[in-house]
């Protein structure tokens, strides 16, 4: 099963049928323990991973492939690789929606246009790593950083004035990433940050001052953010101003934090349905 193709029923028929909602740290991690023999998957379950690309991208080396200090093949995951060696069966699609009462995702081909669009997905245990979405302040226009893949392919032809707005660890690692690219690659690109009021927050005063130094130091400016309608074509704005969970899971019923979080149990089951896990950016232990 490689691509989206009307109603499905996940794997084989017959037994209970697992689905795993995107190709997340945790599912890559459970896949990989899985492939290796470390765990042994459920007995008698038909597992399929759902994810929008055949490959995930490793964040935490994001940075360093921005700023080329790493190719970007590293950080690049292979989810239709793992689920081979996993066992697992993969579907490329974009997850749109959650049915709770029929146990079905909706999904949508990410395949092209020729691929039968808006199928569903049907699951007796679902989880879910979706990871989160950029959440821009009101009033802020401007590319978000997440999802990860547009965000990299823009930064190939940066325009002349980047301005990043945020005020936690992202921004200062973006902002100096860029740096580090336009320098690299000789493409002059005037940089600056944008934060809240007060400066970077990032939970110790001293940490935020010395990284604001850090970052002075590369001739990129500190300033407030402000609201402003979409930026002229020579200047852009990339929003690393925190993250939320996508709203197809607060739409779908599942009970959700003020950030649109799934709310799980210290077990990462979903508070109120049993056959529901959470993991990752998109739940939160309540
Ligand atoms: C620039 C940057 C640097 C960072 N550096 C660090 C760091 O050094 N250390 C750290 O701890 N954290 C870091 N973070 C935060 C970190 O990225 C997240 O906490 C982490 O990625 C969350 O992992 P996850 O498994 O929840 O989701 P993700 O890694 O985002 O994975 C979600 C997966 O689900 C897929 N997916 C999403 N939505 C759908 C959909 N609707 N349909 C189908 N598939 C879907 C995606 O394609 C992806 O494969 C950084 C973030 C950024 C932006």
């Amino acid at each position: 099963m490689g691509e989206v193709s009307g109603m499905m029923t996940a794997g084989h028929s017959g037994g209970q049928q697992l689905v795993l909602a995107g190709g997340g740290h945790s599912h890559a991690l459970v896949l990989r323990h899985w492939a290796m023999g470390r765990w042994r998957p459920p007995a008698a379950t038909a597992v399929t991973l759902v994810s929008r690309s055949g490959a995930s991208l490793y964040s935490g080396l994001i940075p360093a492939v921005l700023a080329g200090q790493a190719h970007p093949s590293a950080c690049v995951i292979d989810l239709r690789r793992l689920c081979a060696a996993a066992g697992a069966s993969f579907v490329q699609g974009e997850i749109t929606g959650l049915d709770l009462e029929r146990r079905q995702l909706h999904l949508h081909s990410t395949l092209g246009a020729t691929s039968p669009a808006y199928r569903s997905l049907r699951w007796d245990w679902l989880s879910l790593d979706v990871g989160s979405v950029t959440a821009a302040p009101e009033g802020v226009a401007g590319l978000p950083v997440r999802p990860l893949e547009p965000f990299l392919d823009w930064c190939d032809h940066l325009p002349p004035v980047v301005e990043v707005m945020g005020s936690g660890a992202a921004a200062v690692e973006v902002v100096l990433a860029l740096a580090a690219r336009s320098r690299r690659r000789r493409q002059p690109c005037r940089l600056s940050l944008r934060t809240v009021p007060g400066g970077l927050r990032l939970g110790s005063a001293p940490l935020a001052r010395r990284l604001e130094q850090m970052v002075q130091a590369q001739g990129i400016a500190i300033g407030p953010m402000t609201r402003h309608d979409p930026a002229p074509p020579d200047r852009a704005t990339v929003l690393c101003t925190g993250s939320r969970g996508p709203a197809w899971l607060q739409d779908s019923g599942l009970p959700c934090d003020g950030r649109g979080r799934v709310l799980t149990h210290p077990t990462l089951v979903v508070q109120g349905h049993g056959r529901i896990f959470a993991a990752g950016d998109c739940g939160v232990v309540a």
